[in-house]
C-alpha cells in the first residue's frame, strides 16, 4: 500500500515571521496521520526546518539543474542537500506558466535533483482549454514523458507525482472525486507502460487544486488518490484536517 502523502505549498507566503510561527506551532501540536512535507519560500527553509518537529519535512519550491556557477537568483540541488533540505517541488504550473519552464527544463531539474539525492514532488496538469478538448491524459503523459526520457526506473522511488489541473489551482473549483480518480488512473496507466508496472503501483500520485477540509475526505477515498498538494488551505488551521483526511 502507498503511504498517504500531504504537502503544503506555501507559495510566496506567509508574509511575516509571526504567521510563520503560528503555522509551525499549529503543525507541531497536531496529531498527524500521514507523511507531511511543507514548502515555504526558500529563505524560510532552514529556520522552519529547525523549529518543526522532525516528522514534518520541508521542501524547496524550485531548484536549478546545475550544482554551482553563474546563475544569479537560482538555488542548486547540491545547496539544498547541503542545507539538509530533503525535498523539492518541480514543475509547478505557476513556474511553467509565469516563469516559462518547459517540460524539458522540468525534466532536467528533476534529473539534477535526484542526482543530488533530493526527493521530488513533480507537478503536472492540464489547462481548462485542454480539459474541454479532451486532451487531459495526453497533456499529462507528455509532461511526464519528458521526465521518463531522462530517468532510470530506480529514480522513480524518489518521486511523488502531483496532479494539479491548472483550472483548479487557487480558483475554488476543485476537481470532482471522479475527475481526479480518472486522471490519476490514466497517469498510473501511463507509468505502467512508459516505466514499469512496479513503478506504476508504487508511485504516489497526489491531487492539488482547491483542496480544503470540506472536499478532502471524498477525494481521499479514491483508490488512485494517494494524498494532496495543498496551496491556500495549507496556510490555515484546516491544513491539519486535510492531513488527516483518511481518518
Ligand atoms: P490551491 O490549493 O491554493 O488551489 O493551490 C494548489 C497548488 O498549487 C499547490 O501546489
Amino acid at each position: 500500500p502507498r503511504q498517504f502523502f500531504v504537502g503544503g505549498n506555501f507559495k510566496m507566503n506567509p508574509n511575516s515571521v509571526a504567521e510563520k510561527i503560528a503555522l509551525t506551532t499549529l503543525l507541531n501540536k497536531a496529531e498527524l496521520d500521514d507523511s507531511v512535507v511543507v514548502a515555504p519560500p526558500a529563505l524560510y527553509l532552514i529556520p522552519l526546518k529547525e523549529i518543526l518537529r522532525k516528522e514534518i519535512q520541508v521542501a524547496a519550491q524550485n531548484c536549478y539543474f546545475k550544482d554551482s556557477g553563474a546563475f544569479t537568483g537560482e538555488i542548486s540541488p547540491a545547496q539544498l542537500k547541503d542545507a539538509g533540505i530533503p525535498y523539492v517541488i518541480l514543475g509547478h504550473s505557476e513556474r511553467r506558466t509565469l516563469f516559462h519552464e518547459t517540460s524539458e527544463i522540468v525534466a532536467q531539474k528533476t534529473k539534477a535533483a535526484l542526482a543530488g539525492s533530493l526527493s521530488v514532488i513533480l507537478c503536472i496538469g492540464e489547462t481548462l482549454e485542454q480539459r474541454e478538448t479532451d486532451q487531459t491524459a495526453q497533456v499529462c503523459a507528455a509532461q511526464l514523458q519528458a521526465v521518463v526520457d531522462l530517468l532510470s526506473e530506480a529514480d522513480w522511488s524518489k518521486i511523488v507525482i502531483a496532479y494539479e489541473p491548472v483550472w483548479a489551482i487557487g480558483t475554488g473549483k476543485v476537481a470532482s472525486a471522479a475527475q481526479a480518480q480518472a486522471t490519476h488512473a490514466d497517469i498510473r496507466a501511463f507509468l505502467g507502460t512508459a516505466v514499469s508496472p512496479a513503478v506504476a503501483q508504487a508511485t504516489r500520485i497526489i491531487y492539488g487544486g482547491s483542496v480544503n477540509k470540506g472536499n478532502c475526505k471524498e477525494l481521499s477515498t479514491q483508490p488512485d488518490v494517494d494524498g494532496f498538494l495543498v496551496g491556500g488551505a495549507s496556510l490555515k488551521p484546516e491544513f491539519v484536517d486535510i492531513i488527516n483526511a483518511t481518518r
